[in-house]
């Protein structure tokens, strides 16, 4: 039997705004249900870990009810608030690109981590894109796939192009209904058409012009939104 949503995903930390009780910072962060699983998944951590579990515990959930946390890539605004979660929850698993896999070792010996290089499914129906970039600077995204085989990919910095995320996208699935997160410099706009949800946020360096383009699809991100798919 088909649920009637596969994901839930809720904005924990973004700079932009927040709903009230919700506090905004520089970063970017979004923890997700995974209702055919029934885990909750962490992406990316924010800055800081007081306002990302601030945030998470707003939404009635508890860090030490997170199974994994997915790191896009190793810049502080994504990776900073990983400590605080991880002093909370030494049993969550932390996925990060390949390329950083050393470094994060070294800051949490005792964990689980696991690098990430090629495309891999961590959990029902939620994949790692791989690691892109270059060997200075690796990011993965997530994409999740629906029970009705629609593509929600979310973004951290999208650094090696979101389009990059975008091609690697269309090979899983013919529909791409929704891209949320940091798109950076990203300015090859056709490359979202189509898209029935466009949720640039964070670093978003254009995101007037994205807005202007498609002002149907576009939708502000707020910290205390969720979005069901
Ligand atoms: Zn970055
Ligand atoms: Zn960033």
């Amino acid at each position: 039997m088909k649920s009637d949503f596969s994901f839930e995903i809720k904005i924990v930390y973004d700079d932009i705004c927040a709903q009230p009780g919700f506090l905004t910072g520089f970063g970017f962060s979004t923890l997700i249900y995974n209702n055919l699983s029934k885990t909750h998944i962490l992406f990316d951590t924010g800055t800081k870990g007081d306002i990302l579990i601030h945030n998470i515990n707003k939404f009635n959930v508890k860090v030490s009810e997170i199974k994994k946390v997915i790191i896009s890539h190793n810049h502080y605004d994504h990776a900073g608030g990983l400590k605080e979660i991880y002093q909370i929850n030494h049993d969550i698993e932390i996925y990060v690109p390949l390329r950083d896999m050393k470094s994060f070792i070294k800051t949490y010996p005792e964990a689980q981590v696991q690098g990430i290089s090629e495309m891999v499914e961590v959990d029902k129906n939620i994949f790692s894109s791989g690691q892109f970039g270059s060997r200075f600077l690796a990011e993965q995204s997530l994409f999740l796939k629906t029970e009705k085989n629609d593509l929600i990919i979310i973004s951290g910095c999208a650094h090696p192009g979101l389009e990059t995320f975008i091609l690697k996208g269309r090979l899983m699935s013919k529909k791409i209904k929704a891209v949320i997160g940091g798109f950076h410099g990203f300015s090859n706009l056709t490359f979202l058409e189509g898209i029935e949800f466009v949720g640039a946020c964070h670093c978003t360096q254009k995101i007037k012009e994205i807005r202007q383009r498609f002002p149907e699809q576009f939708k502000d991100i707020c910290v205390g939104n969720s979005y069901l798919f």
